[in-house]
């Protein structure tokens, strides 16, 4: 075969098999995108586990008419300009990539008001070159994404999702986790028709309530709390017990400078310290947030950004373990002084 650039939709569609992996990647990407649109208010309206439907509302900055088509289009980010900017990333996207990518998998439209422009805008991209019409539309300040019928066009891809009911436990984990890294923001999480999270916005020094509303109140009563600080690495926690290892070892949660992250060394170092504390083979349900000079930790790493890479991942990671340890061995030895003799 001669050599040919690829049109435009199978090229993100190729793209979209790293950042669109089922209903809950397309959640994380819009909803990172409210966040980094500066919205203290989101709503998401699921149908069919997200195999219908999966519509945001969001209360943030809003994208411009004159930018709705490069916000669809591939590559195109209002977040870095330099590769000098991507060392020290603060906003949570940056490749320019998911709503590209979303779109040529789905029926995607796009409404959004900044403040200060008049009307709201609604943008549609359709067809093999995925061009963007645009029409005006009724919309208070803000965005609303609307992505339906996800993978129709791309049938391989689709054979993969999983039942309603699963895809719908992905998503409810997505919105957890965000909601732990952000207690500031309110939640409203519908399936169905029917409010099944909701999660109300609290002040950021109020982060144990969320913790409670995102993992229930009984965790948060039995779990110690512990906030350690070393060098630029600050690290706070609360640790289930051994006691909790059945009902809610479903929430584990670990977060970096904000980002949800399920990365190995911050694993490895909660297990060492479950197991040479409680010698727990398993860790309980826990929430672990750990903050770092952006500097010192690369999160280029992953398209779907779970995992990052530490400069110094030697000392991260015996820091983690070593303010585990001390946090459960204290609370051990509280216990076993209440015990009379
Ligand atoms: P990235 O987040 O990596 O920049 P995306 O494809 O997710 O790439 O989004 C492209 C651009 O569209 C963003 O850089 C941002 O300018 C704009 N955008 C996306 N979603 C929103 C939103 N909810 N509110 C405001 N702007 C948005
Ligand atoms: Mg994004």
């Amino acid at each position: 075969m001669p050599i040919k650039l690829l049109p435009p939709r199978l090229a993100n569609q190729i793209a979209a098999g790293e950042v669109v992996e089922r209903p809950a990647s397309v959640v994380k990407e819009l909803v990172e995108n409210s966040l980094d649109a500066a919205a203290t208010r989101i709503e998401l309206d699921i149908e069919k586990g997200g195999h219908k439907r999966i519509k945001l509302r969001d209360n943030g900055i809003g994208i411009a008419k004159d930018e709705l088509e490069l916000a669809l289009s591939r590559h195109a980010t209002s977040k870095i300009a330099t590769l000098d900017d991507l060392e020290k990333i603060l906003s949570l996207g940056f490749r320019g990539e998911a709503l590209a990518s979303i779109s040529s998998v789905s029926r995607l439209s796009l409404t959004s008001k900044p403040a200060g422009q008049e009307q709201a805008w609604q943008a549609n991209c359709e067809g093999r070159d995925m061009a963007v019409s645009l029409q005006p539309a009724a919309h208070p300040d803000g965005t609303t994404i609307d992505v339906a019928d996800i993978f129709y066009n791309t049938p391989a891809r689709r054979k993969f999702l999983r039942t309603e009911k699963t895809e719908y436990q992905h998503i409810e984990d997505v919105i957890k986790r965000i909601a732990l890294s952000r207690p500031d923001v309110a939640f409203i999480l519908r399936h169905n028709g029917k409010v099944t999270k909701r999660f109300t916005a609290v002040g950021e020094d109020q982060l144990a309530s969320r913790v409670g509303q995102v993992c229930g109140q009984a965790f948060l009563q039995h779990a110690i709390h512990t906030r350690c600080e070393y060098d630029s690495i600050t690290l706070e926690a609360w640790l289930g017990d051994a006691s909790q290892m059945r009902s809610s070892n479903d929430c584990q949660y670990s977060f970096v400078n904000g980002r949800g992250m399920r990365d190995k060394l911050i694993l490895h170092a909660l297990r060492q310290a479950y197991e040479s504390v409680l010698a727990l083979p398993e860790q309980p349900a826990f929430v672990v947030y750990l903050t770092i000079d952006p500097k010192e930790v690369d999160v280029n790493v992953h398209p779907a950004k779970h995992e990052v890479r530490f400069q110094q991942s030697r000392l991260v990671h015996d820091f983690i373990c070593k303010a585990i340890c001390d946090a459960l061995s204290s609370s051990a030895g509280a216990q076993d002084a209440m015990i009379p003799e």
